[in-house]
C-alpha cells in the first residue's frame, strides 16, 4: 500500500533546512535579485546538502537490487523534493545557485559508472541540452561529438544553461551521428578549463536573477572518451529513452520548487491579511465567507494536491517504479498552479504585492520559469497524453 507518511529523518531535514533558509537565504534574496550575476558567497554552507540531494544521489548496484525488492521505501528522491521545496520557499533563484546542486548532477547520479562518479560525483555540474535550434524537442540536438582515438571532439553551441558560469563541469548533449536521429544523442561531461570550451555570455532575466544562465560554445573541444555517460553504442531502440530518463528524476524536483515558491506567497499573503484582522473562517458556510477567504482556501487545497503529486512521483522513483507519467503530471500541475497562486496573491494584496519593498512581486517573476524549463507546460501535457493514450511520438507531437 502507498503511504506518504514522512519519516522522522525527513522531518528533521525539513526543519534543519527551514532554519537555514530563513536565516541565510531569505535575508539576501533581494540583494541578489538586484545584483544579477554576482556569485552568492553565503551559499557555500549548502554545498554538502546539495551534493547529497540533487537527483537522488548515486546508488550502488546492490542498492538498486534492494530497491526492486522493497515495497515502501522513503529514499533520496523523497528527501530531494523536500529539500527543493524548502529551499525554494526561501528563494528559487538562490536555490538554483547553490553550489553542488546542478541539473547535471542528476544526470551523473543517474547514469555514471562508479569510476565516473569518482571523478564527477562531487563536482558542481550544469546540464546543457538547449541550442539556438533545439528547445522543446530535445531530439533536435545538433552539437556533435566525433570519436578521434581516445577522445571525443565536441563542437556546437548551447544556450540557457543554468549554472553554466559557476559550475565546475557541464553535461553536454551531442550527437554521434546526426543521420542516425535521436538514437545517436549521448551525454558527455566536459570540465571547466578544457581547451575549446568557453562561456560566451550571461543572460539578463526577468526572474531567478540570482541564478546564472549561460551561453556556451564548444570548438574542437577534446575530452577523454571515458567522459561519455551511459552506453556509447548507437541503438535504434531505447537509447534516447535512456538519456531522457534523467527528466523523470528532475521534473519532480522542479515541481517541488514551484510548490515551495507558491507556498511562500500564500503564507506571506495570509499573514499580511491577518495583520489587518482578515482571517479564514473555516467553520462558516461558503455563502458567508468572503471571496478572499474562499481564494485562500482554494490555494491551500491546490498546494496540498500539488505536493501529493510531487511526493507520488518521488516515491515511485525511490521504489524503482517507472514514473514518467507521474513526473510529468506533477510538473504540469505544479508549474501551472504555482504561477496562478502567486499571481492571485499579488492580486489580493494589490500595492503590497506589486511593491519591491516585499518579495511577493519577485516570487511572481521567479516562479514563471518553473513552468518553462525541464519541459514546458505544453510539453508535459504532450507526455501525459502520450502515456495515457499509449501513443508514440509519431502519433502525437
Ligand atoms: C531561466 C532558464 C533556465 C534554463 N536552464 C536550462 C538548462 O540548464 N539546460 C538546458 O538545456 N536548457 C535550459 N533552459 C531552456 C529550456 O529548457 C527551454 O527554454 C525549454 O525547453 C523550451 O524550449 P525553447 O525555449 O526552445 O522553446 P520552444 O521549444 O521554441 O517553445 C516555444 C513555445 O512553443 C511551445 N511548444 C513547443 N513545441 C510544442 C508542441 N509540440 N506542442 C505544443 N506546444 C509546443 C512551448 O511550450 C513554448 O510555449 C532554460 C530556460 C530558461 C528560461
Amino acid at each position: 500500500m502507498i503511504t506518504f507518511e514522512t519519516s522522522e529523518m525527513i522531518d528533521q531535514v525539513r526543519a534543519m533546512l527551514h532554519g537555514m533558509v530563513k536565516n541565510i537565504v531569505r535575508p539576501i534574496a533581494r540583494y541578489y535579485d538586484d545584483h544579477e550575476h554576482e556569485r552568492p558567497k553565503e551559499l557555500e554552507a549548502f554545498k554538502p546538502i546539495m551534493q547529497a540531494g540533487m537527483g537522488g544521489g548515486k546508488r550502488s548496484k546492490k542498492e538498486k537490487r534492494e530497491i526492486k525488492q522493497t515495497e515502501d521505501r522513503i529514499g533520496s528522491n523523497a528527501i530531494g523534493v523536500v529539500g527543493a521545496e524548502e529551499l525554494s520557499w526561501g528563494d528559487v533563484g538562490l536555490m538554483l545557485a547553490m553550489p553542488g546542486g546542478g541539473l547535471g548532477n542528476a544526470a551523473v547520479n543517474a547514469v555514471a559508472t562508479d569510476e565516473q562518479y569518482e571523478r564527477f560525483g562531487m563536482k558542481y555540474c550544469a546540464m546543457a541540452i538547449t541550442e539556438p535550434g533545439c528547445g522543446s524537442d530535445a531530439s533536435a540536438v545538433s552539437a556533435t561529438a566525433v570519436l578521434d582515438g581516445d577522445e571525443y571532439v565536441i563542437n556546437g553551441e548551447k544556450i540557457f544553461v543554468t549554472d553554466g558560469d559557476r559550475c565546475e563541469a557541464v553535461v553536454v548533449w551531442a550527437t554521434l551521428d546526426k543521420s542516425q536521429g535521436r538514437a545517436a544523442i549521448k551525454s558527455f561531461v566536459v570540465e571547466k578549463g578544457t581547451p575549446g570550451f568557453r562561456v560566451e555570455k550571461l543572460e539578463k532575466k526577468c526572474g531567478i536573477r540570482a541564478s546564472d544562465t549561460a551561453t556556451m560554445v564548444f570548438e574542437d573541444c577534446r575530452i577523454p572518451r571515458t567522459n561519455l555517460l551511459g552506453d556509447p553504442e548507437i541503438k535504434a531502440e531505447g537509447g534516447f529513452k535512456g538519456v531522457m530518463q534523467t527528466f523523470d528524476n528532475t521534473r519532480p524536483l522542479v515541481a517541488a520548487m514551484a510548490v515551495g515558491c507558491a507556498r511562500a506567497a500564500y503564507e506571506f499573503t495570509r499573514e499580511a491579511l491577518a495583520k489587518e484582522g482578515i482571517t479564514i473562517r473555516y467553520d462558516r458556510p461558503c455563502l458567508e465567507q468572503t471571496a478572499v477567504e474562499r481564494d485562500l482556501i482554494w490555494m491551500e487545497a491546490q498546494l496540498e494536491v500539488m505536493w501529493l503529486l510531487v511526493e507520488r512521483a518521488a516515491w515511485m522513483a525511490d521504489n524503482g517504479r517507472p514514473n514518467n507519467l507521474e513526473a510529468s503530471i506533477a510538473k504540469a500541475k505544479c508549474g501551472k498552479y504555482g504561477n496562478i497562486i502567486v499571481q492571485k496573491c499579488v492580486e489580493i494584496l494589490g500595492p503590497i504585492g506589486y511593491s519591491r519593498e516585499y518579495l511577493l512581486e519577485k516570487w511572481m517573476r521567479d516562479n514563471k520559469v518553473n513552468d518553462i524549463y525541464e519541459g514546458t507546460q505544453q510539453i508535459q501535457m504532450l507526455v501525459v497524453a502520450r502515456r495515457i493514450l499509449d501513443y508514440g511520438r509519431d502519433m502525437l507531437s
